[in-house]
């Protein structure tokens, strides 16, 4: 199927990109350069899902409402709400949704649990690792988020969330954030050879694996660099201490934010027995 797409460019108008699949690319409050979150609407074989709403704003409701009319035949084929994980850029129209529609939110317990108060237990339904939906299939995949899922069109899509990015970078930030978690998720879908990633973020990732494979590597490449800065210290050392030697390769002003990187390697080194944490909350290569 063509799109309207190229590498590395946001797109910004609903279109169809697989015979089951509609993007509707909603303006959100997320992480530059990304401006935007796609939704997508999925056919399970029975009806249409709709799978993370990140915008609060009326405009991206319409954007919806439109998408639904032009390619679900309207609201009574949509019946329910899929959020790949918790955070805002995923989730902002989740009160705008309760509001309008009794349709279930269908998230990991963990996702649930994180969303509190914002979604009541009446209206949730819980997903677990390899559940089916219809002709769907959910995977567990934290590490970005630990409730994080993601889910397989059944026809070689991958509707990926926040496990890869088409544009800009996913952040791993502890404690719910979990860097061994994240390669482990990685190295399982890499392993499911999924023909392509629809991700939460930027174009569609075609060669899934291949893009997932090249993720590992960057992240293992920095994993040997913060444990190389942690072993060049002759006294253990700050989290931002290592940041700024296992970071030379990044402008000083970004290091707070690599910082939460560094800390989730810090931390993945700790889990491995390859690093201790002080007391103090300073770190040293065992
Ligand atoms: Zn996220």
């Amino acid at each position: 199927m063509k799109l309207n797409e190229e590498k590395g460019k946001e797109p910004f108008i609903p279109e169809r990109v697989a015979r089951s699949i509609i993007r509707v690319p909603m303006k959100t409050r997320t992480i530059p350069p990304a401006t935007r979150t796609n939704c997508y609407l999925i056919h399970d074989g029975g009806g249409w899902l709709v799978v993370d709403f990140g915008s609060p704003d009326g405009s991206a409701f319409s954007m919806l409402d439109e998408a639904v009319e032009e390619f679900c035949k309207g609201w009574k084929n949509i019946h329910g709400l899929l959020l790949t994980h918790h955070h805002d850029d995923h989730t902002g129209g989740l009160a705008n949704w309760l509001s309008r529609f009794k349709e279930p939110i269908l998230a990991h317990p963990k996702t649930i649990a994180q969303l509190g108060r914002r979604l009541p237990a009446s209206r949730a339904f819980p997903l677990a690792d390899l559940d089916r939906l219809g002709n769907l299939e959910v995977f567990h995949t934290p590490g970005h988020a630990s409730g994080h899922i993601v889910v397989s069109s059944g026809e070689g899509d991958l509707l990926c969330g926040d496990l890869i990015a088409g544009l800009g970078t996913i952040v791993i930030d502890p404690p719910d954030g979990s860097m061994g978690d994240y390669l482990a998720s990685l190295a399982r879908i890499e392993a499911r050879n999924f023909d392509r990633g629809l991700p939460g973020h930027g174009p569609a990732a075609p060669g899934l694996s291949l893009r997932i494979r090249s993720y590992r590597q960057h992240r293992m490449a920095r994993d040997e660099k913060v444990l190389a800065a942690l072993a060049s210290f002759a006294a253990p050392a700050t989290l931002i201490e290592v940041t700024e030697r296992a970071y030379d390769d990044v402008a000083p002003a970004l290091h707070p934010v690599a910082s939460r990187s560094a800390l989730a390697h810090l931390l993945w080194a700790v889990e491995r027995g390859l690093a201790a944490r002080d007391e103090d909350g300073r770190y040293r290569a065992i």
